[in-house]
Protein backbone atom coordinates (compact mmCIF):
# COMPACT_ATOMS: atom_id res chain seq x y z
CA UNK A 1 0.00 0.00 0.00
CA UNK A 2 1.40 3.42 -0.80
CA UNK A 3 2.59 5.56 2.04
CA UNK A 4 0.03 8.38 2.41
CA UNK A 5 0.83 11.62 4.56
CA UNK A 6 -1.68 10.99 7.66
CA UNK A 7 -2.93 14.39 9.98
CA UNK A 8 -4.87 12.89 12.41
CA UNK A 9 -7.35 13.67 14.67
CA UNK A 10 -7.06 15.07 18.08
CA UNK A 11 -11.13 15.30 18.45
CA UNK A 12 -11.91 11.19 17.39
CA UNK A 13 -15.59 11.08 17.31
CA UNK A 14 -17.31 8.80 19.54
CA UNK A 15 -18.90 5.57 17.23
CA UNK A 16 -22.53 5.66 16.57
CA UNK A 17 -25.25 2.73 18.13
CA UNK A 18 -24.50 -0.59 15.18
CA UNK A 19 -28.71 -1.13 15.59
CA UNK A 20 -29.75 2.13 14.70
CA UNK A 21 -27.35 3.27 11.74
CA UNK A 22 -29.47 5.68 9.31
CA UNK A 23 -27.82 5.46 5.91
CA UNK A 24 -24.79 8.06 5.59
CA UNK A 25 -25.31 9.93 8.56
CA UNK A 26 -22.37 8.81 10.62
CA UNK A 27 -19.42 9.91 8.80
CA UNK A 28 -15.57 8.80 10.33
CA UNK A 29 -12.56 11.09 11.62
CA UNK A 30 -10.60 10.84 8.46
CA UNK A 31 -10.90 11.74 4.60
CA UNK A 32 -9.02 11.24 1.64
CA UNK A 33 -8.40 14.05 -0.34
CA UNK A 34 -5.92 14.57 -3.38
CA UNK A 35 -5.86 17.77 -5.98
CA UNK A 36 -5.76 18.08 -9.66
CA UNK A 37 -4.24 21.05 -11.38
CA UNK A 38 -3.60 21.18 -15.32
CA UNK A 39 -0.42 20.70 -16.30
CA UNK A 40 0.93 19.28 -13.08
CA UNK A 41 -1.80 16.23 -12.70
CA UNK A 42 -2.88 14.54 -9.87
CA UNK A 43 -1.01 15.68 -6.86
CA UNK A 44 -1.09 15.88 -2.71
CA UNK A 45 -2.63 12.73 -2.05
CA UNK A 46 -2.98 12.72 1.86
CA UNK A 47 -5.35 11.74 4.78
CA UNK A 48 -6.35 14.64 7.25
CA UNK A 49 -9.38 15.22 9.95
CA UNK A 50 -12.57 14.68 8.26
CA UNK A 51 -14.79 18.75 7.75
CA UNK A 52 -15.99 20.47 5.51
CA UNK A 53 -14.26 21.90 2.64
CA UNK A 54 -14.37 25.51 2.11
CA UNK A 55 -15.58 26.32 -1.14
CA UNK A 56 -15.88 29.89 -3.27
CA UNK A 57 -19.63 30.58 -4.23
CA UNK A 58 -18.78 30.71 -8.05
CA UNK A 59 -16.73 26.98 -7.51
CA UNK A 60 -18.02 25.34 -11.11
CA UNK A 61 -19.13 22.39 -8.92
CA UNK A 62 -21.98 24.02 -8.00
CA UNK A 63 -23.16 25.43 -10.90
CA UNK A 64 -23.13 23.04 -14.16
CA UNK A 65 -22.40 19.52 -11.18
CA UNK A 66 -19.43 18.60 -12.90
CA UNK A 67 -19.41 15.84 -10.19
CA UNK A 68 -18.94 11.97 -10.35
CA UNK A 69 -18.75 9.65 -7.29
CA UNK A 70 -18.97 6.09 -6.57
CA UNK A 71 -20.27 3.78 -3.36
CA UNK A 72 -18.90 0.05 -2.31
CA UNK A 73 -18.81 -1.40 0.92
CA UNK A 74 -16.46 -2.94 3.32
CA UNK A 75 -17.00 -5.72 5.78
CA UNK A 76 -15.72 -7.25 8.58
CA UNK A 77 -16.38 -11.13 8.42
CA UNK A 78 -17.24 -13.06 11.60
CA UNK A 79 -13.37 -14.32 11.15
CA UNK A 80 -12.73 -10.54 11.94
CA UNK A 81 -10.83 -9.88 8.22
CA UNK A 82 -11.95 -6.57 6.62
CA UNK A 83 -12.89 -7.16 3.28
CA UNK A 84 -13.93 -4.56 0.39
CA UNK A 85 -16.21 -5.84 -2.91
CA UNK A 86 -14.89 -5.61 -5.65
CA UNK A 87 -12.76 -2.74 -4.75
CA UNK A 88 -10.92 -2.66 -8.67
CA UNK A 89 -14.21 -2.55 -10.39
CA UNK A 90 -15.47 0.35 -8.53
CA UNK A 91 -12.68 2.43 -9.18
CA UNK A 92 -12.79 1.57 -12.64
CA UNK A 93 -16.27 2.68 -13.05
CA UNK A 94 -15.00 6.26 -11.15
CA UNK A 95 -12.68 6.36 -13.95
CA UNK A 96 -15.50 5.87 -16.66
CA UNK A 97 -18.00 7.99 -15.10
CA UNK A 98 -15.09 10.98 -15.08
CA UNK A 99 -14.28 10.63 -18.62
CA UNK A 100 -17.75 11.34 -19.65
CA UNK A 101 -18.30 14.02 -17.60
CA UNK A 102 -14.85 15.56 -19.37
CA UNK A 103 -12.83 15.58 -16.11
CA UNK A 104 -8.95 13.97 -15.93
CA UNK A 105 -7.93 10.22 -15.70
CA UNK A 106 -7.42 9.61 -12.45
CA UNK A 107 -4.80 5.93 -12.06
CA UNK A 108 -7.37 3.46 -11.19
CA UNK A 109 -4.64 2.18 -8.91
CA UNK A 110 -4.49 5.36 -7.00
CA UNK A 111 -8.02 5.26 -6.28
CA UNK A 112 -7.48 1.85 -4.75
CA UNK A 113 -4.77 2.88 -2.65
CA UNK A 114 -6.27 5.63 -1.25
CA UNK A 115 -9.79 2.75 -0.31
CA UNK A 116 -7.40 0.98 1.57
CA UNK A 117 -5.43 3.69 3.27
CA UNK A 118 -8.10 5.26 4.46
CA UNK A 119 -10.16 1.88 5.20
CA UNK A 120 -7.18 1.09 7.20
CA UNK A 121 -6.75 4.18 9.21
CA UNK A 122 -10.52 4.30 10.27
CA UNK A 123 -10.52 0.15 10.71
CA UNK A 124 -12.38 0.74 14.00
CA UNK A 125 -15.42 2.42 12.04
CA UNK A 126 -16.21 -0.84 10.51
CA UNK A 127 -19.26 -1.99 12.03
CA UNK A 128 -19.28 -5.17 13.88
CA UNK A 129 -23.24 -6.56 14.02
CA UNK A 130 -24.45 -8.51 11.29
CA UNK A 131 -25.30 -7.01 8.16
CA UNK A 132 -23.64 -4.07 8.93
CA UNK A 133 -20.67 -2.68 6.98
CA UNK A 134 -18.60 0.34 5.87
CA UNK A 135 -19.79 2.29 2.77
CA UNK A 136 -17.21 4.59 0.97
CA UNK A 137 -18.31 7.08 -1.10
CA UNK A 138 -15.09 8.43 -3.54
CA UNK A 139 -16.05 11.78 -5.29
CA UNK A 140 -14.53 14.19 -7.97
CA UNK A 141 -15.46 17.50 -8.35
CA UNK A 142 -14.50 20.58 -10.20
CA UNK A 143 -13.29 23.18 -8.30
CA UNK A 144 -12.28 26.28 -10.66
CA UNK A 145 -13.92 29.56 -9.62
CA UNK A 146 -15.69 30.72 -12.53
CA UNK A 147 -19.10 31.36 -13.97
CA UNK A 148 -18.34 29.93 -17.96
CA UNK A 149 -19.54 27.02 -18.80
CA UNK A 150 -16.46 24.32 -19.12
CA UNK A 151 -14.72 21.48 -18.12
CA UNK A 152 -12.48 22.33 -15.59
CA UNK A 153 -8.78 22.97 -15.12
CA UNK A 154 -9.05 21.60 -11.69
CA UNK A 155 -10.45 19.14 -9.68
CA UNK A 156 -10.92 17.66 -5.79
CA UNK A 157 -10.81 13.56 -5.70
CA UNK A 158 -12.13 13.15 -2.05
CA UNK A 159 -13.38 9.78 -0.20
CA UNK A 160 -15.52 9.98 2.45
CA UNK A 161 -16.71 6.84 4.82
CA UNK A 162 -19.95 6.01 6.27
CA UNK A 163 -21.01 2.98 8.66
CA UNK A 164 -24.24 1.52 7.35
CA UNK A 165 -27.07 -0.51 8.87
CA UNK A 166 -28.05 -4.14 7.97
CA UNK A 167 -30.27 -3.41 5.31
CA UNK A 168 -32.70 -5.77 6.10
CA UNK A 169 -32.90 -5.93 9.22
CA UNK A 170 -36.13 -8.31 9.57
CA UNK A 171 -35.46 -10.26 6.79
CA UNK A 172 -35.32 -9.57 2.37
CA UNK A 173 -38.58 -7.72 2.33
CA UNK A 174 -39.95 -7.46 -1.13
CA UNK A 175 -40.75 -3.92 -2.75
CA UNK A 176 -43.60 -2.27 -4.71
CA UNK A 177 -42.10 -0.43 -7.85
CA UNK A 178 -43.98 1.74 -10.16
CA UNK A 179 -43.28 2.18 -13.83
CA UNK A 180 -43.34 5.60 -15.03
CA UNK A 181 -44.12 6.69 -17.66
CA UNK A 182 -44.21 10.47 -17.12
CA UNK A 183 -40.76 10.70 -15.77
CA UNK A 184 -37.56 10.03 -17.39
CA UNK A 185 -34.20 9.48 -15.96
CA UNK A 186 -31.60 9.47 -18.74
CA UNK A 187 -31.75 9.01 -22.37
CA UNK A 188 -29.06 7.51 -24.95
CA UNK A 189 -26.14 9.94 -25.73
CA UNK A 190 -26.42 11.38 -22.17
CA UNK A 191 -25.41 10.98 -19.04
CA UNK A 192 -27.28 7.62 -18.14
CA UNK A 193 -23.83 5.51 -17.59
CA UNK A 194 -21.92 7.81 -15.55
CA UNK A 195 -22.39 7.69 -11.59
CA UNK A 196 -22.53 11.65 -11.85
CA UNK A 197 -24.84 13.72 -9.79
CA UNK A 198 -26.91 15.16 -12.30
CA UNK A 199 -28.58 11.83 -12.24
CA UNK A 200 -29.59 11.81 -9.36
CA UNK A 201 -31.45 14.96 -9.46
CA UNK A 202 -33.12 13.64 -12.35
CA UNK A 203 -34.83 11.17 -10.31
CA UNK A 204 -35.91 13.12 -7.62
CA UNK A 205 -39.32 13.72 -8.92
CA UNK A 206 -39.88 10.56 -10.39
CA UNK A 207 -39.20 9.38 -6.98
CA UNK A 208 -41.50 12.18 -5.14
CA UNK A 209 -44.40 11.17 -6.87
CA UNK A 210 -44.02 7.12 -6.84
CA UNK A 211 -43.71 7.58 -2.87
CA UNK A 212 -47.16 9.70 -3.28
CA UNK A 213 -49.24 7.12 -5.42
CA UNK A 214 -47.91 4.53 -2.72
CA UNK A 215 -44.63 2.69 -4.04
CA UNK A 216 -41.34 2.56 -2.54
CA UNK A 217 -39.07 3.18 -6.45
CA UNK A 218 -39.73 3.85 -9.68
CA UNK A 219 -38.97 2.08 -12.28
CA UNK A 220 -37.79 3.91 -15.27
CA UNK A 221 -38.52 3.26 -18.72
CA UNK A 222 -36.25 4.55 -21.73
CA UNK A 223 -36.29 8.29 -22.58
CA UNK A 224 -37.51 8.10 -26.29
CA UNK A 225 -40.66 5.66 -26.57
CA UNK A 226 -41.10 4.92 -22.94
CA UNK A 227 -41.74 1.41 -23.63
CA UNK A 228 -38.49 -0.31 -22.54
CA UNK A 229 -37.36 -0.85 -18.99
CA UNK A 230 -34.03 0.95 -17.70
CA UNK A 231 -33.34 0.24 -14.00
CA UNK A 232 -35.04 1.09 -10.89
CA UNK A 233 -34.33 3.62 -8.10
CA UNK A 234 -30.22 3.65 -7.53
CA UNK A 235 -30.53 -0.23 -8.68
CA UNK A 236 -30.40 -2.20 -12.00
CA UNK A 237 -33.56 -4.69 -12.89
CA UNK A 238 -33.53 -8.26 -13.57
CA UNK A 239 -36.77 -11.09 -14.19
CA UNK A 240 -37.34 -14.37 -14.11
CA UNK A 241 -39.59 -15.29 -17.07
CA UNK A 242 -40.12 -19.15 -17.19
CA UNK A 243 -36.61 -20.74 -16.78
CA UNK A 244 -34.54 -17.30 -18.47
CA UNK A 245 -33.25 -14.63 -16.64
CA UNK A 246 -33.40 -11.31 -18.89
CA UNK A 247 -32.06 -7.66 -17.80
CA UNK A 248 -31.52 -4.74 -19.86
CA UNK A 249 -28.10 -4.36 -21.82
CA UNK A 250 -25.61 -1.80 -21.15
CA UNK A 251 -26.39 0.59 -23.99
CA UNK A 252 -25.70 3.86 -22.75
CA UNK A 253 -28.82 5.03 -20.06
CA UNK A 254 -28.05 2.93 -17.49
CA UNK A 255 -25.26 2.07 -15.11
CA UNK A 256 -22.86 -1.03 -15.26
CA UNK A 257 -23.91 -1.78 -11.54
CA UNK A 258 -20.93 -3.90 -9.66
CA UNK A 259 -24.14 -6.16 -8.18
CA UNK A 260 -25.39 -6.50 -11.68
CA UNK A 261 -22.67 -8.19 -13.24
CA UNK A 262 -21.77 -10.24 -10.07
CA UNK A 263 -25.54 -11.23 -9.93
CA UNK A 264 -24.70 -12.30 -14.10
CA UNK A 265 -21.87 -14.19 -13.25
CA UNK A 266 -23.17 -15.84 -10.49
CA UNK A 267 -26.31 -17.19 -12.66
CA UNK A 268 -24.16 -18.02 -15.41
CA UNK A 269 -22.22 -20.10 -13.25
CA UNK A 270 -25.19 -22.24 -12.02
CA UNK A 271 -25.79 -22.76 -15.45
CA UNK A 272 -28.99 -20.65 -16.41
CA UNK A 273 -30.05 -18.72 -19.47
CA UNK A 274 -28.91 -14.67 -19.02
CA UNK A 275 -30.08 -12.69 -21.45
CA UNK A 276 -29.26 -9.15 -21.80
CA UNK A 277 -31.66 -7.57 -24.16
CA UNK A 278 -34.19 -4.33 -24.47
CA UNK A 279 -37.54 -6.02 -22.64
CA UNK A 280 -40.54 -3.92 -22.75
CA UNK A 281 -43.11 -2.96 -19.88
CA UNK A 282 -45.81 -4.40 -22.25
CA UNK A 283 -43.76 -7.78 -22.55
CA UNK A 284 -43.33 -7.94 -18.62
CA UNK A 285 -47.38 -7.06 -17.69
CA UNK A 286 -48.21 -9.76 -19.93
CA UNK A 287 -45.98 -12.14 -18.24
CA UNK A 288 -47.22 -11.03 -15.04
CA UNK A 289 -51.01 -11.42 -15.75
CA UNK A 290 -50.16 -15.08 -17.44
CA UNK A 291 -48.02 -16.54 -14.54
CA UNK A 292 -44.88 -16.85 -16.44
CA UNK A 293 -43.00 -14.18 -14.43
CA UNK A 294 -41.96 -15.65 -11.85
CA UNK A 295 -39.20 -12.99 -10.12
CA UNK A 296 -38.10 -9.46 -10.62
CA UNK A 297 -35.60 -7.89 -8.30
CA UNK A 298 -33.32 -4.88 -8.43
CA UNK A 299 -29.56 -5.19 -8.01
CA UNK A 300 -27.31 -2.35 -5.98
CA UNK A 301 -24.17 -2.24 -3.66
CA UNK A 302 -26.96 -0.87 -1.02
CA UNK A 303 -29.27 -4.10 -0.65
CA UNK A 304 -27.57 -6.33 -2.71
CA UNK A 305 -30.76 -7.46 -4.20
CA UNK A 306 -34.17 -6.05 -3.64
CA UNK A 307 -37.10 -8.37 -4.90
CA UNK A 308 -40.30 -6.69 -6.17
CA UNK A 309 -43.52 -7.74 -4.75
CA UNK A 310 -45.10 -5.59 -6.78
CA UNK A 311 -45.11 -3.86 -10.21
CA UNK A 312 -47.29 -1.09 -11.13
CA UNK A 313 -48.20 0.73 -14.65
CA UNK A 314 -50.58 2.50 -15.80
CA UNK A 315 -53.06 1.60 -12.86
CA UNK A 316 -52.61 -1.66 -12.71
CA UNK A 317 -50.36 -3.77 -9.82
CA UNK A 318 -49.03 -6.98 -10.75
CA UNK A 319 -48.26 -9.18 -7.85
CA UNK A 320 -45.30 -11.36 -8.25
CA UNK A 321 -44.75 -15.02 -6.78
CA UNK A 322 -47.33 -14.03 -4.40
CA UNK A 323 -45.50 -11.22 -3.03
CA UNK A 324 -42.80 -13.02 -1.81
CA UNK A 325 -38.77 -13.24 -2.14
CA UNK A 326 -38.59 -16.03 -5.28
CA UNK A 327 -35.81 -18.67 -4.55
CA UNK A 328 -33.06 -17.11 -7.43
CA UNK A 329 -33.51 -14.12 -5.50
CA UNK A 330 -32.89 -15.53 -2.07
CA UNK A 331 -30.46 -17.49 -3.34
CA UNK A 332 -28.13 -14.33 -5.33
CA UNK A 333 -28.64 -12.75 -1.84
CA UNK A 334 -27.32 -15.28 0.16
CA UNK A 335 -24.40 -15.77 -2.54
CA UNK A 336 -23.40 -12.71 -2.82
CA UNK A 337 -23.51 -11.35 1.01
CA UNK A 338 -21.98 -14.96 1.93
CA UNK A 339 -18.95 -13.79 -0.29
CA UNK A 340 -18.96 -10.28 1.38
CA UNK A 341 -18.43 -11.53 4.79
CA UNK A 342 -16.27 -14.53 3.79
CA UNK A 343 -18.51 -17.05 5.29
CA UNK A 344 -18.39 -18.99 1.75
CA UNK A 345 -15.54 -19.10 -0.43
CA UNK A 346 -14.91 -16.38 -3.50
CA UNK A 347 -14.58 -18.07 -6.88
CA UNK A 348 -13.71 -14.98 -8.65
CA UNK A 349 -11.56 -12.99 -6.28
CA UNK A 350 -14.00 -10.22 -5.71
CA UNK A 351 -12.68 -9.62 -2.23
CA UNK A 352 -9.81 -8.15 -1.00
N1 LIG B 1 -28.14 2.18 -11.05
C1 LIG B 1 -27.99 3.35 -10.40
C2 LIG B 1 -28.58 4.58 -10.99
C3 LIG B 1 -27.28 3.40 -9.19
O1 LIG B 1 -27.13 4.56 -8.54
C4 LIG B 1 -26.74 2.21 -8.66
C5 LIG B 1 -26.00 2.24 -7.35
N2 LIG B 1 -24.65 2.53 -7.54
C6 LIG B 1 -26.91 1.02 -9.38
C7 LIG B 1 -27.63 1.04 -10.57
C8 LIG B 1 -26.34 -0.29 -8.88
O2 LIG B 1 -24.96 -0.27 -9.02
P1 LIG B 1 -24.02 -1.11 -8.03
O3 LIG B 1 -24.49 -2.51 -8.11
O4 LIG B 1 -22.65 -0.92 -8.59
O5 LIG B 1 -24.18 -0.51 -6.68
Amino acid sequence: MADFPITRTSTPKPKPDEDNLAFGRALTDHMFLMDYTEGKGWHSPRIVPYGPIPMDPATTVLHYGQAVFDGLKAFRGADGTIRLFRADRHAQRLNTSATIMCMPELPVDIIRQSFDALVSVEADWVPRRPGTSLYLRPSIIATDVMLGVHPAHSYLYFLILSPVGAYYKEGVKPVKILASDTHVRAVKGGLGEAKTAANYAASLAGQRDAEKAGYTQVLYLDGVQRKYLDEVGTMNIMLRIGDEVITPPLAGTILDGVTRNSALTLLRDWGLKVTERPISIDEVMQAGRDGTLREMWGTGTAAVVSPVGTLGYRGEDILINGGETGELTRKLYDSITGIQYGRSNDPHGWTS
